[in-house]
């Protein structure tokens, strides 16, 4: 019998899927100039260490959340939809 491998739970601060998109902030990438939370930031904010997390990207229009992943200057954020990156 194989042995079931559970996906990783997804961690609500880095990953979400909203507006139909699955949207993942790269930590180790994010430099905390917050131009995301510049365009969104009902989405997004930077946490205790400086580095973005999601917030409430719900409030904010798919628009929006899509250009504040789009600004990031280092491609820290990445968008899926249907399972293929559209952003970077
Ligand atoms: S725009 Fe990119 S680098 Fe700047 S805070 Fe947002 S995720 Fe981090």
């Amino acid at each position: 019998m194989s042995e079931r491998i559970e996906s990783p739970e997804l961690d609500p601060q880095v990953e979400r899927v909203v507006h139909d998109c699955r949207i993942v902030i790269d930590r180790d990438l994010c430099v905390g100039f917050g131009d995301c939370i510049e365009e969104a930031p009902e989405a997004f904010d930077l946490d205790e260490d400086g580095v973005a997390v999601f917030t409430n990207p719900e409030k904010a229009s798919r628009s929006q959340v899509l250009d504040a992943c789009a600004t990031c200057p280092v491609d820290a954020i990445t968008v899926y939809e249907d399972g293929v990156a559209i952003i970077p």
